[in-house]
């Protein structure tokens, strides 16, 4: 067990100050137990926690962090715009820039506003598919996460659902009144009181759950005889699935799009894009209000703009390649890590226990179902994985193994393009080893007990 008394020592000192000790629920560990390590620093495909362990990052703050922590070039581009002041209240070229880099690469997006994060950007789209339809009603699916705004807290997936919350308090009844939650990779009628439809084109926030055939066409098609906007949530898949995210990889263009993570290359930044004549209704040429003191920040927009520079659809398509491969080797290695311990694989609920990985271009997920599970393609089936309980084990067998998976079940992994071919192979070896550990372990949690813990948020 690797030394862990300073990371110990801040998470005490961060209890009190901070509730909860965090600034994101997920990154409380709450969900596979014990307390977090704290970062000191990072670089490429590793961090360094408070104590000095080296961790494989398979994080990188949740797909912020494409080309891998504190790359050169990004750094230097930071450091030199920093030089010149951080925020003026006037628009600055760098704006420019990376709204030019993001509508060149992304078909059918002419216009984007920046913003500070991910939830703003969907809140902010919404309000404008709702100005812009006359509409009030929003159809979001069960699983997909879009942020924390009152009105996209519902059905959501990713904290919230590690948390157990269907819903959050604080979120007055009358705020998702008009939320219509429905289930993940089933087309829904739309009538005509629906503003529009939110979707991740590939559903990343319940573990990766791709679209089925035909879903995502469907939904344009859906939208388009109701007279409801179709909004893409790409803030994980923008500029991560290839140059055009989700709405290239699928071939189906919606009517706006959602951006983070990515684009602001590990500062914050956030987008929402679509055609002229949609974004036209925003002020200040338009009725529909939208603002931000920070929004368009000249040190994010910098970070953001040098990332999306460095990497082609060459590069992407050979990371993707890679990972394919990488994803398939792991799944291996985690049923054989099972068949060669003593004990067989781990059972829940008198049922063996089979490991996947689903990739999708080069985000994977790792999950534990119950041997002849079918394919996970909602949240049903996601939750039903989750309550297997054996992530947690994985996520601590890697850990002190030094690999870092994000802490919760409904995470993905995010390899960066600074991972390595060794660094997938001592992935492999790890993951073997860490899973013949957790089929040899006696006492594996029922889906009864898992759930528990899950539920009442204090597993420690
Ligand atoms: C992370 C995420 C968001 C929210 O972005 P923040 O920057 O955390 O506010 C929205 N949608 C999706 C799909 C996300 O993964």
């Amino acid at each position: 067990m690797p030394e862990r008394r300073r990371s110990e020592a801040w998470f005490e000192r961060a209890e009190r100050v901070i509730p909860g000790g965090v600034n994101s629920p997920v990154r409380s560990f709450r969900s596979v137990g014990g307390h977090p390590y704290f970062v000191e620093r990072g670089a490429g495909a590793y961090v360094w926690d408070a104590d000095g362990n080296q961790l494989l990052d398979f994080v990188q703050s949740y797909g912020a962090s494409l080309l891998g922590h504190a790359d050169p070039v990004v750094v230097g581009a930071v450091i030199d715009a920093a030089g010149r002041g951080t925020t003026y209240g006037a628009p600055t070229g760098g704006e420019v820039l990376l709204a030019e880099a993001i509508c060149d690469r992304v078909p059918g997006c002419e216009q984007v506003r920046l913003v500070s994060s991910g939830t703003e950007a969907t809140m902010s789209a919404i309000r404008v598919a709702r100005g812009a339809t006359g509409r009030s009603r929003i159809v979001k699916f069960a699983g997909c996460y879009h942020g924390h705004s009152d009105g996209l807290l519902a059905g959501g997936g990713s904290g919230v659902a590690t948390l157990g919350l269907a819903d959050s308090a604080g979120v007055p009844p009358g705020s998702v009144a008009d939320t219509l939650v429905v289930p993940y990779n089933v087309v829904p009628d739309l009538d005509a009181e629906v503003a529009c439809v939110i979707v991740e084109p590939v559903a990343a926030n319940m573990g990766l759950v791709p679209p089925v055939d035909g879903f995502l066409a469907g939904l344009r098609a859906a939208c388009d005889r109701a007279g409801a906007l179709l909004i893409f949530d790409e803030v994980i898949t923008g500029f991560r699935l290839g140059p055009s995210g989700g709405s290239g990889w699928s071939g189906v263009t919606p009517d706006l799009w959602c951006f983070g993570k990515v684009i602001g290359g590990g500062l914050p930044v956030g987008a929402f894009g679509g055609r002229r004549e949609v974004l036209g209704v925003l002020a200040p040429g338009g009725p529909v209000y939208q603002a931000g003191t920070l929004s368009g920040n000249p040190l994010a927009t910098v970070a953001g703009l040098t990332v999306l520079e460095a990497v082609d659809r060459t590069r992407y398509d050979e990371l993707s390649d890679r990972v394919g491969t990488f994803a398939r080797r792991l799944a291996g290695a985690l049923n054989d890590g099972f068949e060669q311990s003593a004990g067989g694989r781990p059972q829940v609920g008198g049922k063996a226990v089979e490991a996947r990985v689903p990739v999708v271009g080069p985000l994977f997920g790792v999950t534990f179902v119950p041997s002849g599970t079918g394919p996970i393609v909602d949240f049903d089936g996601a939750t039903a994985a989750a309550a297997t309980g054996l992530y947690a084990r994985f996520f601590w067998g890697m850990l002190e193994r030094g690999i870092a998976f994000a802490p919760g079940p409904y995470e993905i992994a995010f390899p960066s393009f600074a991972h390595s071919e060794a660094d997938f192979d001592r992935t492999i070896d790890m993951a073997r080893d860490a899973a013949a550990e957790m089929a040899a372990a006696s006492a594996v949690p029922t889906a009864s007990t898992a759930l528990a813990a899950d539920g009442d948020g204090d597993t420690r």
